[in-house]
């Protein structure tokens, strides 16, 4: 009796959702469709592969020897000095392990941090769709005003006119995102320097999700605002090694940015997970120490997933977008169906073997196109597999 009544009372409470819009994420609603139907997982974005042997060979290490307790906040000092050895090899930049450098669990959370530590109630943030999930629900929840300017298809850039046209005196922020997730486009040389000049008049923060930095193609440098002195002084740069290393499930992360801006980071991300897991980040120091040619290996390992599988999708009656950078491909399907974007993922999933993500969730105001993206840092023998069902549509 005492039992039943108790769960009525707890059925009956009501909360006013400070998030009323926001449902499951749309990529663990497809990797469970996926499961559900064992269907090829080209949804989610995360690796059918494992990491480098190596990094899990340190990783063990460390756990077998009684690494196991809380790391600095920051984050632990080998892992920031590798990640500014890396910083100053890649772009050029020299930063600051103890003040500049933080890792976090997962980039995630240095994005929520930035956002949290940055945006007061009223404030704008310029967003760009299609927007990855998180950016949002990180300045709604801080009480921000996301501002969500469509990208204009087919090249997906950024109309910077429109940009300046669209701040007012309550920006704040501006969230840019390259190689880009889900159109796998790229910002150019001089996007940055159009970044940093908005940026710097209206004085504004930049927070640049640039998880995708090492996944770059066709020769093609990546612009880090780590590059351009002035911008990087306004920026939080946001990296992954969930992507970098073949590791998602490690959820780590970390953020590069000024002192000024560092500090308000951290004090933050003290309060919202304090820290990361330590034998993850001291394997990851050594791996990254002994093998600083991972980076380099990266972009010709992925480009030739994307070749082949855009090569065996040939014949088919998708439209592939080129992609420039991350492990996306964007596919248009009005040649295969009528449904929205929504419904033909689930059928595709249920009925066909393969599971992707409808692009229309990226969007404030989807636009009447028909795509969906892949994802393809997956084995060959998947990828193929894949395509052969693909292709018969
Ligand atoms: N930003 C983008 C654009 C992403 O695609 C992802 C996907 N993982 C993230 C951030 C989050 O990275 P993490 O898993 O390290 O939190
Ligand atoms: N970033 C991954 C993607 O775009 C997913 C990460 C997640 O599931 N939160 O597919």
């Amino acid at each position: 009796m005492r039992n039943g009544f108790g769960h009525n009372a707890r059925m009956s409470l009501k909360l006013n959702s400070k998030l009323p819009h926001v449902g499951t994420t749309i990529f663990t609603v497809m990797s469970a469709l996926a499961a559900a139907h064992g269907a090829i997982n080209l949804s989610q974005g995360f690796p059918d592969y494992d990491g480098p042997s190596a990094l899990k060979e340190r990783v063990k290490h460390y756990l077998d020897t009684g690494f196991n307790q809380y790391p600095p906040m920051a984050g632990v000092l080998s892992l920031r000095e590798a990640i500014a050895t890396k910083v100053l090899r890649c772009y050029g930049a020299k930063v600051s392990p103890e003040t500049e450098v933080t890792v976090t669990p997962g980039a995630t959370e240095a994005i929520y941090c930035a956002v949290t530590a940055v945006c007061r109630p009223g404030d704008e943030v310029i967003l760009f769709d299609p927007a990855y999930d998180s950016y949002e629900p990180a300045v709604t929840l801080a009480g921000g005003r996301p501002i969500r300017l469509a990208l204009t298809p087919p090249a997906y850039r950024i109309d910077w006119q429109r940009v300046a046209d669209t701040i007012t005196s309550r920006t704040r922020m501006i969230m840019v995102n390259s190689p880009h997730n889900p159109t796998g486009t790229m910002l150019d040389a001089e996007d940055l320097r159009e970044l940093e000049r908005l940026a710097e008049r209206h004085n504004l923060v930049v927070c640049s999700d640039e998880v995708y930095e090492h996944l770059v193609f066709d020769g093609v440098r990546h612009e880090s605002v780590l590059r351009y002195p002035a911008l990087a002084a306004r920026s939080f740069a946001v990296s992954s090694f969930g992507k970098t290393y073949h590791v998602t499930g490690w959820k780590t992360g970390y953020c590069v940015a000024p002192p000024a801006l560092t500090q308000e980071l951290r004090r933050v991300h003290q309060f919202v997970t304090f820290v990361g897991i330590t034998p993850i980040q001291l394997g990851l120091a050594d791996f990254m120490q002994a093998h600083p040619e991972h980076l380099d290996e990266l972009p010709q390992f992925y480009q030739r997933k994307r070749d082949l599988f855009n090569a065996a999708l040939k014949h088919s009656r998708f439209v592939l977008k080129p992609s420039q950078g991350t492990f996306f491909q964007l596919a248009e399907y009005s040649a295969i169906s009528d449904l929205p974007d929504r419904a033909f993922v689930e059928w595709l999933t249920k009925e066909r073997g393969v599971a992707a993500i409808p692009m229309s969730v990226f969007y404030e105001h989807p636009p009447a196109s028909r795509y969906v993206r892949f994802c393809f840092c997956k084995e060959d023998s998947t990828l193929e597999k894949a395509a052969l069902r693909l292709a018969a549509l």
